[in-house]
């Protein structure tokens, strides 16, 4: 599992859609012997492998994470950077970077792009960026943020790999991959492929991640995978989360469904993605929690790693969010007549408005009424039984 480390929540860009209300006005960043302190927490934990550097732009304080990521690989954990790429303003520059971070032992580095970044980082350099990742030995991969994520069809993507299983072009097939790779791409989302067109990104040099995993893993296509993705932008997307600013943008742009009619989806991410913000709380996932102070589940300035760790495996909101999910508990309280919104763009949306009007007695109190009231769930529950969306069973 890796921990999420905000070590800082400035940034050089103060996108519209920011979940952790980042940007250069804020003055959030972890003092450098604390970071140090929780890396050592890290390494000696016996959940965590490795450590993904996120919340603000972490690159502003280079020589710091740089310092982070060569104790890191030091310590046997492994690192990724996610940024916004701000810092490729030539290339000299950006190759001084990207080889320094290599050299430190840095696993991964992904550039965030979407047209909430544009105003703040040019397309332009993020193609400097991505060659100086590359020449630094780096895959080169782009994370994007489409808007309309119910749109997105992960699933067709994979169905249709699994459907050319017998049928998969050799390894030095040039001609044979990108002709599969093209059939793939007629199920990508339009948003997604109009995004690369704005950066001028060549959709036919991409392969989606959900693609190589599948090759990889479920067609055991291991080197055909290993040759595409090397040679080839990795692409990742995910639906807007709607929250931090993202909830004041998706309130005047989104479409927001009413509760009776969101998914009754239980929560990926949480006790999945546990995340520490600069101030040392410790939050389970890296999504809305982290922006709820009142509601963080530790304090990693004064605890140890693996005790807040041990205590989120058994938190009963945690438990209820993996379980039932946000709407599960929005839907039982708006029935209840509680004055909550009607309507939720995103399950962090819902998410966060609970973490927002009740205190964490209040909600351990609503969970147990919710249970009283559908006793079948707890009983499901207790025997380890989540209602998973069709959509995201495991493929077989
Ligand atoms: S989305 Fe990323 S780049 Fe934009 S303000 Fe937030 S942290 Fe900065
Ligand atoms: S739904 Fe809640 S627990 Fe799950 S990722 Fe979003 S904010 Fe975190």
């Amino acid at each position: 599992m890796n921990l999420a480390f905000f070590h800082t929540l400035g940034c050089t860009a103060e996108c519209d859609h920011c979940i952790t209300h980042a940007g250069p006005r804020v003055r959030r960043t972890m003092p450098f012997e604390e970071a140090r302190r929780i890396v050592q927490m890290a390494a000696r934990s016996r959940y965590i492998t490795g450590i993904i550097f996120t919340g603000g732009e972490n690159l502003i304080h280079r020589r710091q994470i740089l310092e982070l990521v060569r104790e890191c690989t030091e310590l046997g954990l492994k690192t990724e950077i996610i940024t916004n790429g701000y810092w490729a303003t030539r290339p000299s520059a950006a190759a001084e970077i990207a080889g320094a971070f290599r050299k430190a032992g840095l696993g991964r580095m992904h550039l965030s792009i979407d047209r909430y970044h544009l105003p703040y980082v040019s397309a332009e350099r993020i193609h400097v960026a991505l060659q100086a990742l590359g020449d630094a030995g780096f895959l080169r991969e782009i994370a994007c943020v489409v808007e309309h994520d119910h749109d997105v069809p992960i699933r067709p993507h994979v169905t249709e790999i699994l459907a050319h299983g017998g049928s998969l072009p050799a390894v030095g097939d040039e001609a044979g991959i990108r002709g599969f790779l093209e059939t793939l791409r007629t199920s990508w989302p339009r948003e997604l492929l109009g995004l690369l067109e704005r950066y001028g990104i060549d959709p036919a040099e991409t392969i989606f991640v959900e693609e190589a995993v599948a090759l990889r893993d479920r067609l055991r296509a291991v080197e055909l995978a290993d040759h595409i993705v090397q040679s080839r932008i990795l692409v990742q997307y995910q639906g807007m989360a709607t929250e931090g600013r993202g909830r004041i943008l998706l309130g005047k742009e989104g479409e927001p469904r009413h509760v009776d009619l969101l998914p009754d989806d239980p929560c990926e991410s949480v006790g999945r993605n546990p995340t520490v913000i600069p101030e040392g709380g410790f939050s389970p996932c890296c999504s809305s929690w982290v922006n709820f102070p009142g509601q963080i589940l530790g304090q990693l300035f004064s605890e140890e790693l693996d005790d807040v760790l041990d205590r989120m495996r058994n938190d009963p909101m945690v438990d209820f969010m993996y379980h039932q999910g946000p709407r599960a508990l929005a839907k039982y309280l708006h029935d209840c007549g509680h004055a909550l919104p009607d309507r939720y763009t995103h399950p962090c949306h819902t998410c966060g408005v609970l973490l927002e009007s009740y205190s964490r007695e209040e909600l351990m109190k609503h969970i147990e009424a919710f249970y009283l009231q559908h006793p079948e769930r707890r009983v499901l529950t207790a025997r380890g039984v989540r209602l998973v969306p069709e959509s995201t069973l495991p493929i077989p």
